[in-house]
């Protein structure tokens, strides 16, 4: 009888087992897909997945034109490690641009990495720095994005896994991470075809980062991509074709003397102030500048740059500068997004943005965009664009002062590119098509064909990036070495 007692609560207990561990139709679909991966013990018990091959970067909003995607930087070597228990990742990879690069043609290594909540940059191992809370946030968004990373994190105890939704023959589900929810997409194999997650890029508001898998193949035991491609919305931003190693042991951590240093925070925002004729001033004091130019009855404003809240201190100190006439248009030099940060807060203001005709549509989706995640201005008072395009030249004056605006046709940095002039005071202002201070100026001889071409007579150039300068200071830097 004894003996009997002890076995009956045994089956009962295993077949209770049973009914208690009958998967959920979501926690089916992860085992499916776990299963099409190389198994749930195999994906459970990796630890770190390195990836290494080759692949192609475009150059998302700064290319030659507004949603152009013809530039690339060639990725000749890739090497990516991720621990699947912790958020460490580190990314080395070399690339050479194939255009003219304002950095130079030569190859650059680029190392990117990760470590709970510490993310590092830096060009060699021995020379890494800490990076800033935006890199956090990015990278460890992205370490989900590999089938592998994603799938052991659902496996994991706990995991939210939302309910399965059909699309023809694709299959999703929205799992949520400790860096945000990830959607899982899996074709009719149960292989990953993609995974996507939403995120706040600064120019454009609300995005979604999708990355794409194919050429399933064989690594070590598991069934893994070999190439991948990253979409920031529908902008292709980098594509790789890798071979896969898993490690059961391992990880990839940041170095002592990263983790030591403190977190950089986005430097408030610096603006000096130098008054270069009675009512323009150079507002400086960071990487990118603006001028400020006042008339009888308006102000006018060449460049938003680099942040929201870099662009909203600027205009605050050009009202300031000039109290009694209203702020009313924004100069946009050229669509980059550098240059272009600063045009919701522009248009929050009421600003009209004059630019080059071929920039008028990309000022327009950019007002247009939604920014809900990282609200700004124009997110809390929406206003229409006011676009004034200019094709050739284009002159604001009052009867005494005039500011001519000239397209810089032909300048290999960007086609849609204006310069600006005051002829009476003989000051230019022009931006990337010559920066003092650099090694290369590929865009530099156009910018003198132009002042030639259109018999511009310049005492002083304001560039938008360093300090004021003279054409015999753009002559000297294109002239090639003796
Ligand atoms: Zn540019
Ligand atoms: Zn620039």
């Amino acid at each position: 009888m004894r003996r009997l007692a002890r076995v009956v609560p045994l089956v009962v207990l295993a077949a209770t087992a049973a009914s208690c561990t009958r998967l959920t139709p979501e926690q089916q679909f992860v085992q499916d897909v776990a299963q099409a991966l190389g198994g749930a013990d195999r994906v459970r018990a990796a630890r770190v997945l390195t990836l290494e091959g080759t692949g192609r970067h475009w150059n998302l909003g700064q290319d030659m034109r507004p949603g152009l995607a013809d530039q690339t930087f060639t990725v000749s070597v890739f090497t990516r490690a991720i621990d699947l228990s912790q958020h460490r990742m580190r990314t080395t990879l070399t690339r050479t641009p194939n255009f003219a690069y304002f950095q130079g043609p030569q190859a650059q290594t680029q190392i990117q990495g990760v470590d709970g909540d510490v993310a590092y940059n830096g060009n060699t191992p021995e020379k890494l720095a800490r990076a800033g809370r935006v890199a956090v946030t990015d990278r460890r968004a992205e370490r989900f994005h590999h089938p592998l990373v994603l799938v052991a994190s659902a496996l994991a105890g706990g995991a939210n896994v939302s309910p399965v939704r059909t699309t023809g023959s694709d299959r999703a589900v929205d799992i949520t991470t400790d860096a945000g929810v990830m959607t899982l997409v899996v074709g009719a194999d149960n292989r990953p075809t993609r995974i996507s997650s939403p995120a706040s890029q600064i120019n454009l508001g609300d995005v979604t980062i999708t990355t794409r898998f194919s050429g399933y193949g064989d690594a070590g035991g598991f069934t893994l991509p070999a190439t991948f491609a990253t979409q920031t919305d529908d902008f292709t931003t980098a594509e790789y074709t890798v071979t896969s190693t898993v490690a059961n042991e391992g990880t990839v951590e940041a170095p002592d003397t990263v983790k030591a240093a403190a977190e950089p925070s986005p430097a408030a925002p610096n603006v000096t102030v130098e008054e270069v004729a009675p009512g323009v001033w150079f507002l400086a004091g960071q990487s990118h500048h603006s001028v400020a130019v006042a008339f009888k009855d308006k102000l006018v404003l060449i460049e938003a740059p680099q942040s929201d809240a870099r662009s909203t201190a600027v205009i605050a100190k050009a009202k300031d500068l000039s109290p009694k006439t209203p702020l009313t248009h924004l100069v946009l030099s050229h669509h980059h997004f550098d240059h272009s940060t600063g045009l919701r807060a522009a248009l929050a203001e009421g600003m009209t943005v004059v630019t080059q005709a071929g920039n008028a549509d990309f000022v327009k989706m950019i007002a247009a965009r939604p920014f809900t995640r990282q609200p700004d201005a124009l997110a809390k008072g929406a206003k229409p664009a006011t676009v004034e395009a200019v094709a050739d030249t284009h002159t604001i004056t009052d009867g005494t002062r005039s500011l001519v605006l000239y397209h810089l046709a032909g300048n290999p940095h960007t086609e849609t590119m204006l310069m600006a002039y005051l002829p009476k005071e003989r000051v230019l202002i022009e931006v990337d098509a010559f920066s003092p201070g650099g090694t290369y100026h590929p865009y530099a001889a156009n910018l003198l064909e132009h002042i030639t071409k259109r018999k511009l007579r310049v005492d002083k150039i304001l560039p938008l990036h360093g300090a004021p300068v003279t054409v015999k200071d753009v002559e000297a830097a294109i002239k090639p070495a003796a």
